[in-house]
């Protein structure tokens, strides 16, 4: 008996095609940079925006699942300051981008990432994933904890930590420095480290975006993933992480004790 072809079987191929014929028409840096800023609209803008809204078009629902409680909520006039300052923060990261791929392409380089006709294998996707997230977890770990610094934490983290009750967008909502170091470097880095396939690095920058947008939204969906950092932006001296695991080794996934007393 014939197996029925799945939709995997039919859909690979095609996406396969589709790739090979961006490949051929677009400059590798074209490709890196417009995938890269369309992915920042579709899966951090977007969620984020959605979020956002949650609470304008459904306020009951929106309130019954807000971690923390109504009079903390940021005001309409902080949100709108926030999307100005996550615009800026966007548009010196794209600048820089686009600065180094430019210098690489006059010295002869291609892409900093691995661009050809063929996509990744799915097991190799998953693989680099997966090491790109323990990557991160040490880079954004240990630079946050960095940030946390009395000098530094005054000069450059306290805006982050502006928002006590966190939304969404202010997820990017840092000062400049602190958005390329501890925000876009631990996340473009390894995939370079590793020799990723830019649809690789997309697919994890995806993650790492919605990710990033659900953990600042303040909302308690996807069995509470948010209130781990919800609770370091309350409380300050806990869960610098993203993963947890190095909370986990370092002890601080709990609050210092003169906290909890
Ligand atoms: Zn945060
Ligand atoms: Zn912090």
């Amino acid at each position: 008996m014939e197996v029925p072809k799945s939709i995997l079987d039919q859909v690979l191929p095609q996406a396969a095609a589709i790739w090979a014929d961006i490949v051929s028409k677009y400059s590798p840096q074209k490709i890196e940079f417009v995938g890269t800023l369309l992915l920042q609209f579709l899966t951090f803008w977007l969620p984020s925006i959605c979020y956002t809204l949650l609470d304008v078009v459904a306020p009951t629902f929106s309130q019954r699942h807000k971690i923390q409680p109504a009079p903390k909520q940021p005001t309409r006039r902080e949100i709108a300051r926030c999307f100005f300052v996550v615009l800026q923060n966007q548009l010196l990261a794209s600048i820089i981008h686009l600065t180094l791929l430019s210098a690489a392409s006059k010295a002869g380089l291609k892409s900093t990432y691995r661009i050809e006709t063929s996509l990744p294998a799915p097991v190799e996707i998953l693989r680099d994933v997966i090491l790109s997230m323990l990557m991160r977890e040490a880079l954004f770990y240990y630079s946050h904890r960095l940030l946390h610094i009395p000098s530094l934490y005054v000069r450059i983290h306290k805006k982050h930590h502006r928002f006590t009750a966190p939304i969404a967008l202010a997820a990017q909502f840092a000062h400049p420095i602190e958005h390329i170091f501890a925000n876009t470097l631990p996340i473009s880095l390894p995939p370079q480290l590793l020799g990723s396939h830019v649809v690789t690095f997309w697919v994890f920058l995806a993650y790492e975006l919605v990710n990033t947008a659900t953990v600042h939204s303040g909302y308690d969906f996807f069995c509470q993933k948010a209130k781990m950092h919800d609770l370091h932006h309350e409380k300050f001296n806990l869960n610098y992480g993203s993963l947890g695991l190095l909370d986990w080794v370092h002890g601080t996934d709990k609050l210092k004790k003169r906290r909890a007393e």
